[in-house]
């Protein structure tokens, strides 16, 4: 293997991004090391990279300390779906936080690099549209969301306190809504419950009136920012926007599905969840300017693909 190999640790690997990236990694010539507690994250998502050489789990929870010898940390360990972080809050906190000190710790005994999977959710629900990272966000600290998003607001200031104070080199990427292939089918979120609901011919859940925006990245897209932010200089630490700026209604969405699956599914009314953003798109001038990218695969195309990711599940299990 050439002199660009290297130890890389990625935890939440067996969820739906670190699973994806982990084979990313290992395709790139990388050794990987994946740690997770599988409380949202499978072992079918990483059962392909078992048998490779380059590739090892680990079953670990982050909020303990880990003392591995890595070159490149990526620390995604957090649930992400409203459903799960709301489930036991205070753990969902505990998770960013103490995780981040934790890979924090690691990092700098190791004078590994660090990447941060923090999130859109930091800008609460945002008051200037779209989001540039400048925005300093619209949170409400108390409400049900608040793990979720004070605890990754609390691990960016971690990753930036540690660059003040110890120099670690951090890198900070701002995740926007992703999906596809690989989410969990009860996970909770948009896209798979809308997918699964279509497929089953059951009635798709719209909460609200469906007019609340999102913006939809492919995972591939995702994955190959989160690379290319890796692989840029010390001096760049973000935080970063990386996300699909083409922003439509939940409701569009819901429409969007119910065509290219073919269903016969109807929509059925349900309550807007306390706090749920009513609009969100990123901007990705930073990313555009600093890593040259911009996502590639447009809505349909991934949402075909995660059709057909679900059909095939269903399918085994039925
Ligand atoms: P996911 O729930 O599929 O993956 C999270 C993984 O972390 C799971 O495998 C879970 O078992 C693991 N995990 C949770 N707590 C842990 C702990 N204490 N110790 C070890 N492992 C633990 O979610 P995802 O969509 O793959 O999200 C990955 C990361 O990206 C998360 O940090 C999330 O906050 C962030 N993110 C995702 C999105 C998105 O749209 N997918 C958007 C914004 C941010
Ligand atoms: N949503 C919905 N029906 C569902 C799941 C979610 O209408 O079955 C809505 C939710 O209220 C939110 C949007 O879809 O407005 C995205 O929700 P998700 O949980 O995927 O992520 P969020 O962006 O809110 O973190």
């Amino acid at each position: 293997m050439g002199l660009t190999r290297k130890r890389v640790l990625v935890t939440g690997g067996a969820g739906f991004l670190g699973s994806h990236l982990c084979g990313k990694l290992i395709d790139a010539g990388n050794d990987v090391l994946c740690v997770d507690n599988y409380f949202t994250g499978r072992k079918d998502n990483i059962a392909h990279l078992l048998g490779k050489p380059q590739f090892e789990a680990m079953r670990y929870d982050v909020t303990f300390p880990l003392y591995v010898e890595v070159d490149e940390i990526y620390n995604l360990a957090c649930p992400a779906s409203p459903i799960h972080y709301q489930f036991d809050p205070v753990q969902t906190t505990k998770t960013s936080v103490i995780g981040a000190i934790n890979m924090l710790g690691l990092a700098k005994r190791v004078k590994a690099k660090i990447l941060q999977a923090s999130t859109s959710e930091v800008y609460g629900d945002p008051t200037i549209h779209p989001q540039t990272e400048e925005y300093r966000g619209n949170v409400n600290p108390l409400g049900p969301r608040a793990c979720y998003d004070e605890g990754k607001r609390a691990a960016e200031t971690l990753f930036f306190d540690y660059w003040r104070q110890h120099r670690t080199r951090i890198k900070v990427v701002r995740i926007f809504n992703t999906y596809g292939p690989r989410m969990h089918p009860n996970d909770g979120r948009v896209v798979s419950n809308f997918i699964v609901q279509a497929l089953r011919g059951e009635p798709i859940t719209l909460y609200g009136d469906g007019s609340q925006t999102r913006a939809f990245c492919f995972v591939s897209d995702l994955v190959e920012g989160f690379m290319r932010l890796m692989a840029t200089d010390d001096e760049v630490t973000g935080p970063v926007n990386i996300g699909n700026p083409h922003e439509i209604p939940v409701r569009e969405l819901a429409e969007r599905i119910v065509r290219l699956t073919g269903s016969s599914s109807t929509i059925v009314y349900r309550p807007l969840p306390q706090d749920d953003p009513t609009q969100r798109c990123p901007d990705i001038s930073l990313a555009r300017r600093l890593l040259g990218w911009e996502p590639t695969v447009k809505l349909d195309d991934g949402l075909a693909r995660t059709i057909d990711y679900f059909s095939t599940l269903l399918a085994e299990r039925s």
